[in-house]
Parts: structure tokens; C-alpha cells; sequence
């Protein structure tokens, strides 16, 4: 299958991994609104979040993954998005907030960050430890 969560999954395509365990996985975004900004999303391939059949499951990862982000990062502020539209694999988006962030009181899905590839790694360590 064509998809590119489920290539990361197999580790056809690498990704910065934070979590893993035999059903979830969670990793940051190639194309991060914010340093931390992390996807989670379950191993197996469904197309809309209202799909995954472990629902709750999930979710109690995604709580997880906030939780470490907060400490990681130094911060209270985490806001979660669902969309579903720009890859065909059920995700849940995790976007650490932090002042003067260059987002609005809303977050600007078109402010993407550059970051370095040591920034992208530090994060990905500094989120790995806390949780
Ligand atoms: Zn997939």
C-alpha cells in the first residue's frame, strides 16, 4: 500500500520515532508548526480516525505523548488537531504552543518551521525522556 504512515511504520521511510509499542507509534512531523510537533497514529492502517477500532487505546497514547511534550519542552500549553486530509492514515496531531511562536491565538497551519536536523533530533530525545 501506497501510504506514507505506513512506510514509517515499517521503516521503509525513517522517521524521528518517540514512542513505539506493538500498536501505536508516535514521531515527529517532517514539517513541524512548532518544535515538538508530533503525529501518533495506530500501526495498523485505517483511513479516519472514527475507524480505529481501539480508539481509547490510542488516545491514552496521544495523553501520554502530551504529558512528555509538556515536561520535554517546558510547556502547559499542547493543542491536539484531527484532520485527516493530508495523509490517508488515521492521525492525531500534537502541536506544543509556546510564547511569541509566530502562531496566532488560533495555530497558523501554514506557519511550518525550518528546522535543523540536531533541533528535529534533540527534540525527539528531549520528548523520549520524559515519558
Ligand atoms: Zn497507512
Amino acid at each position: 500500500m501506497d501510504c506514507i504512515f505506513c512506510k514509517i511504520v515499517s521503516g521503509e521511510i525513517p522517521g524521528y520515532k518517540v514512542y513505539e509499542d506493538d500498536n501505536f507509534l508516535a514521531f515527529l512531523d517532517i514539517r513541524p508548526l512548532n518544535l515538538g510537533h508530533t503525529q501518533v497514529i495506530p500501526k495498523k492502517h485505517y483511513r479516519w480516525i472514527w475507524d480505529v477500532e481501539e480508539i481509547g487505546e490510542l488516545y491514552k497514547v496521544v495523553q501520554k505523548i502530551a504529558n512528555a511534550i509538556k515536561k520535554g519542552l517546558n510547556t502547559d500549553y499542547v493543542v491536539s488537531l484531527v484532520f485527516g486530509e493530508e495523509v490517508p492514515h488515521a492521525h492525531v496531531w500534537l502541536v506544543p504552543r509556546f510564547p511569541q511562536d509566530g502562531h496566532n491565538l488560533a495555530i497558523d497551519l501554514e506557519n511550518i518551521k525550518k528546522l535543523t536536523d540536531k533541533e528535529m533530533q534533540e527534540a525527539q530525545e528531549k520528548i523520549k525522556e520524559n515519558l
